[in-house]
C-alpha cells in the first residue's frame, strides 16, 4: 500500500550495519516502529533481548506474529498506540509519518535511537546553521537530542524499489533537558523561518512580539537572519519571550 510506505529494506549488509550502530545486547528491549515483513525484526530479534514490533498493516502484523520468540507484535498505528516499555528504538521508519513519530518518541526517555528517514529529511535534522536545510526541524530535534547521520542508503537497498533516498540517523537524547517553552520555542521557529530573508527584528514584528519584550532582546540576535541563529540564540529569544 502506497500510503503505509511499504518499500521493505532487502539489503543484508545495511540490515547488519542497523544492528551493529545500535550495539544490541541482551538486556535491550528494542521498539521497532513498522516492522513489515520482518527483515530488519530478524536482525533485532537474534541481537536483542526483546523486540516491540508496532505494525498497522493487520496481514503483515498476522504473517510476524509468532515467527520469533522474543518479538511482541503490537497492531495499530504508531501515532496512537500505547508504547510499550523500551530503551532502544530501531527502525527503518514509514516516512509518511517521520516527524509526528519522532517527535512523539523524543517526549520519552531511551538510550539511543537508529532510524531510516527519507534522505532530504534526515539533512535537515542534522543541518548546520548557514546552510539551507538549517530551519525549525533542526532546531526542534536537536533541542531534545544529538542527531547525526550514519550512512546514507541508495533506492537499491528496497524492495519495491521508492523514488527517494534514505538515510540512517543515529538520535541520542540530552542528559539535561534545555529549560525552554517547548511551545513557544516551535511557535518562535515556525514564524522566523516562514520569513527566512527577513531580519529576526522583523519577524518578531510579524508575529506581534510587543516591543516591551523586543526591548530585553540581545540587539544583536535581532539583526541577524534565521539561519544565522545557534540553539542556544533561539533558546534565548524563546526564553525572553515567554518571560522566563
Ligand atoms: N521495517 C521493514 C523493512 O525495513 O523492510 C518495513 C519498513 S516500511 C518502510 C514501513 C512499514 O511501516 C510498513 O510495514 C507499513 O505497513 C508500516 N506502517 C506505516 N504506517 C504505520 C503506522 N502509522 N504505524 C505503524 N506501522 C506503520
Amino acid at each position: 500500500m502506497k500510503k503505509l510506505g511499504q518499500h521493505f529494506l532487502v539489503d543484508r549488509r545495511v540490515l547488519g550495519r542497523i544492528g551493529d550502530y545500535a550495539s544490541l545486547a541482551e538486556k535491550d528491549r528494542v521498539l521497532e516502529i513498522g516492522p513489515g515483513t520482518g527483515n530488519l525484526t530478524e536482525v533485532l530479534s537474534a541481537r536483542a533481548g526483546t523486540v516491540f514490533a508496532i505494525e498497522v498493516d493487520p496481514n503483515l502484523a498476522s504473517s510476524l506474529e509468532g515467527r520469533f520468540p522474543n518479538v511482541q507484535v503490537i497492531r495499530g498505528d504508531a501515532l496512537r498506540v500505547r508504547l510499550p516499555d523500551y530503551n532502544k528504538i530501531i527502525s527503518n521508519l514509514p516516512y509518511q509519518i517521520s516527524s509526528k513519530i519522532t517527535f512523539r518518541l523524543l517526549e520519552r526517555p531511551f538510550d539511543l535511537a537508529v532510524l531510516m528517514y527519507q534522505r532530504e529529511f534526515a539533512e535537515r535534522m542534522v543541518a548546520s546553521s548557514g546552510t539551507k536545510d538549517y530551519g525549525r526541524l533542526t532546531l526542534n530535534v536537536t533541542l531534545r537530542a544529538e542527531a547525526e547521520i550514519l550512512e546514507r542508503v541508495p533506492r537499491g537497498a528496497f524492495r519495491p524499489m521508492p523514488q527517494v533516498e534514505s538515510a540512517i540517523v543515529r538520535l541520542q537524547p540530552r542528559e539535561n533537558r534545555i529549560p525552554v517553552d517547548e511551545k513557544v520555542f516551535d511557535d518562535l521557529t515556525r514564524g522566523i523561518f516562514s520569513m527566512r530573508r527577513k531580519k529576526v527584528k522583523t519577524s518578531l514584528a510579524a508575529m506581534k512580539v510587543s516591543s516591551d519584550v523586543l526591548s530585553r532582546i540581545d540587539p544583536d540576535l535581532l539583526e541577524r537572519r534565521p539561519q544565522e541563529l545557534s540553539l542556544e540564540d533561539v533558546v534565548d529569544l524563546a526564553k525572553a519571550i515567554s518571560g522566563m
